[in-house]
């Protein structure tokens, strides 16, 4: 965490605690080795710890078991899997997928890849008043040519929390599956993908305190296992010959080549860290803070805010007159970090009416301090542009 620093722009990526960089320095350092393949102790070892981390992903996020988690390089390479390998076999001319006006571009552009490919069309959720996922809309408009839903279960502009159990009765009541993005929930609301009782859940480790590079893709049992590999080579295959290949069991399937081995062990210390801190605390302090946040932002009649007052951890605004990357600018000159863009939220953007936004969005180690910097930036901005 840079020091004299109000990092507000945990939505985009978390800081790391030292837990977690102690965590990738050990695996470079004392305990490197690859995976799956050595015959030598020291891989081995290092096979445990691997493995050992998928368990803690399933315990994390109430998984059945750790072969239903499949590590991924993020929340997009996981819905691209989903998308490839699920929608690509399971979709056929004419079904349909049902999105949401608020999805991250990463929960839109694979879907239209998989429509333009496969001739399935493409509807869209709208939202309620305060920017949050219109449920009832969607028990609306579902039709049984919806195969797939596929929602945010925190949006990335907005904050808004999705009543994902609910999303999930409507979308099984119609026969069609769930996936939620959870890469904005998993750093900031506890998740049991079993409570819930999606299809499919996805999200980044970058955002949840730990590396770059690795996130999970997880999936009912029984789907991963109908689903052909998503890429080919090392580690996927069962057995491997020019007349006929055949493929390892998920996980395995679709985890080829070499993994992100110490990323791995990045995200298994992470994991120990949020839930060390435990995730009610730390929603808790997030939503004290998004309180404190919009209180301030009310204090200006220029500002508009956008999203539900009990957001997760996140509040977008504008202030009239005032395009967002200036206001990220003035901010950044009192050492305070926003989000100010799209947020790839391109269609959000456009019903809302707006080009982009300016986007704070707290983690654990944010304080009402922070808080206090960013409204004196504020001020700042609106007597700048008085
Ligand atoms: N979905 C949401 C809601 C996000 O906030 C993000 C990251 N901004 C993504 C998906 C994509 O995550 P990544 O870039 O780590 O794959």
């Amino acid at each position: 965490m840079p020091a004299g620093w109000a990092y507000l722009d945990t939505a985009a990526t978390a800081q790391k605690p030292q837990v977690v960089i102690d965590a990738i320095t050990r695996g470079y350092d004392t305990t490197y080795a690859t995976v799956h393949r050595g015959v030598y102790q020291r891989s081995a070892d290092m096979t445990l710890a691997y493995e050992a981390a998928r368990e803690r992903v399933a315990r994390f996020i109430g998984a059945a078991s750790p072969n239903e988690c499949v590590f991924v390089r993020g929340a997009t390479e996981g819905i691209n899997l989903v998308a490839q390998c699920w929608a690509v076999t399971q979709l056929k001319a004419g079904d349909r997928i049902l999105l949401s006006l608020l999805e991250h571009h990463s929960n839109i552009v694979p879907w239209q890849m998989v429509a333009e490919r496969m001739g399935v069309g493409i509807d869209v959720i709208p939202l309620t008043a305060d920017h949050a996922i219109d449920l009832d809309a969607m028990a609306a408009m579902i039709r049984p040519e919806h195969k797939l839903v596929a929602l945010a279960h925190v949006s990335n502009v907005t904050g808004a929390v999705l009543d994902a159990r609910r999303a999930a009765d409507i979308a099984h009541r119609n026969g069609a599956r769930l996936l939620l993005d959870g890469c904005q929930a998993v750093a900031r609301i506890a998740v049991d993908v079993q409570a819930l009782d999606c299809d499919f859940y996805v999200f980044s480790g970058h955002k949840l305190y730990g590396p770059t590079g690795i996130g999970v893709l997880w999936g009912r049992a029984e789907l991963l296992e109908a689903m052909p590999p998503y890429q080919g080579g090392g580690a996927m295959i069962d057995k491997v010959s020019f007349e006929r290949t055949t493929y390892a069991p998920p996980p395995a399937r679709f985890e080829a080549g070499t993994p992100h081995i110490v990323g791995v062990l990045g995200l298994h210390a992470a994991i120990d860290y949020v839930d060390g801190i435990g995730l009610g605390a730390i929603h808790a302090h997030e939503t004290a803070l998004v309180h404190a946040a919009r209180e301030a932002l009310r204090g200006f009649n220029s500002v508009t805010l956008y999203g539900p007052e009990e957001s997760a951890g996140i509040v977008s605004f504008a202030i009239e007159g005032v395009h967002p990357h200036d206001i990220g600018t003035i901010l950044d000159e009192g050492h305070v970090a926003i989000r100010a863009g799209h947020h790839c939220a391109q269609p959000l953007m456009d019903a809302l009416g707006i080009p982009a936004t300016a986007r704070a969005s707290f983690g654990v180690y944010n304080s009402p301090g922070d808080v206090e910097a960013f409204a004196r930036g504020i001020e700042r901005v609106t007597r700048i542009f008085g």
